[in-house]
């Protein structure tokens, strides 16, 4: 039998009504499978009240153009120093190539985003180096979508050039950023960031730079680093503090929004050894980032409609499972991947559009082609 308490939450949830805080922190620490399956069905009858039936994807190519970090996230098997083993800056030339070769395949997004290189200079300005980016991009592509720069990186830029968040995000802008990637937010909690990513910009910080993108005009997504050494209470909180966002975005009447919110289930197989061993495992637990999928459906839904499981961490298997906890999008091709392969996750680097439709079509779900603002692609795929 379902608790009633459960049975309640969902109740109102189906209402319309926004859970708080401790009702969310309660719906995670189910353990009961009836009471999973009633969160379940609740987070499915919502994505289709808020969102319907269809399942959207987007053609996009990933370009991580250096893996030279100057940081040391305790779960980042990607960055290297400069000289070491693996090491890789692309040049102007691989950029493009990388790009144009994206095109011929359909792509409509370029996602952009590498490690912290403080040698990543023009005449010594970190911020030329990267409008250099996005022009080598944009001088032959000027309609391609082009989704680049965490956070983290704009705080990088500004520190080391000595400017605001506003001039980095306004200069990337007029260069051709179109919208930025919701990540190195991992968990927004200072204090589990202390042990993740101590290098990184706090929660506060994070916050401030994707508002400020917001009000400048500039979309974002939204992600969570799942399954790691966080509690259900700050899960919750990191929710509430990207719903809180974009509830602000609204009521300021800014123009960039939070489109998609994304749950990055920690692959830990090549992640530096300690927080390995601390997590004690090295793939994620499938159950765990279902419930998470379904709570924050349930959590977020009214403000974030958009929800996207992550096939790359979780394979196409789990994530195709997902779209029945309350995601109602797949992602992208993404045509290579190096940030969570390189982890040792199991999803592979690139994904067919045919086999994001057949996992679509497994479920008896119509798919659609989206660009990166969830706006349908009514145009024909090129084929390669
Ligand atoms: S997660 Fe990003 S910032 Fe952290 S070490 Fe890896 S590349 Fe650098």
């Amino acid at each position: 039998m379902i608790n009633k308490s459960v049975d309640s939450i969902l109740d109102r949830a189906l209402m319309g009504y926004d859970m708080s805080a401790s009702e969310g922190v309660f719906l995670l620490q189910q353990t009961d499978s009836e009471n999973i399956s009633a969160i379940r069905i609740t987070a499915d009858r919502l994505r289709k009240q808020q969102v319907g039936d269809t399942v959207t994807y987007v053609i996009n190519r990933n370009i991580n153009f250096t893996n030279i970090c100057e940081q040391h996230c305790s779960f980042c098997a990607f960055r290297r120093d400069e000289g070491e083993d693996g090491v890789y800056w692309l040049d102007w030339a691989q950029i493009l190539a990388k790009t144009t070769d994206a095109v011929k395949r359909g792509a409509t997004e370029i996602c952009m985003q590498g490690g912290l290189n403080p040698q990543a200079k023009i005449n010594g300005k970190s911020l030329a180096y990267y409008i250099k980016l996005v022009e080598t991009i944009k001088q032959d592509f000027p309609h391609l979508h082009l989704h680049a720069f965490s956070p983290q990186e704009i705080q990088f830029i500004a520190r080391e050039d000595g400017l605001s968040y506003s001039q980095v995000i306004l200069a990337l802008q007029n260069a051709g950023v179109d919208s930025m990637p919701g990540t190195a937010a991992e968990i927004l909690d200072d204090r589990v960031r202390q042990i993740l990513c101590p290098e990184k910009i706090n929660t506060a910080t994070w916050l401030e730079i994707v508002s400020t993108a917001h009000k400048l005009g500039l979309s974002s997504t939204s992600t969570i680093l799942s399954g790691h050494i966080e509690t259900a209470e700050q899960q919750i909180s990191h929710l509430e503090k990207l719903r809180s966002l974009q509830q602000f975005a609204i009521n300021q009447g800014y123009p960039g929004r939070i489109t998609e919110f994304i749950i990055l289930p920690f692959v830990g197989k090549e992640a530096p050894k300690p927080l390995r061993k601390r997590v004690g495992r090295d793939q994620p637990v499938l159950a765990d980032a279902l419930l998470l999928t379904a709570v924050a459906r349930i959590f977020l839904g009214n403000w974030i409609p958009n929800h996207q499981p992550s096939w790359v961490k979780l394979g196409l298997a789990g994530a195709t499972e997902a779209l029945k906890w309350g995601c109602n999008d797949i992602g992208g091709t993404l045509m290579e991947e190096h940030i969570t392969s390189m982890a040792g996750a199991i999803g592979g680097t690139c994904m067919e559009v045919s086999s994001l439709q057949n996992a679509i079509a497994s479920l008896q779900r119509p798919d659609q082609q989206r660009d990166t603002l969830y706006q349908p692609v009514l145009t024909e795929i090129m084929s390669s």
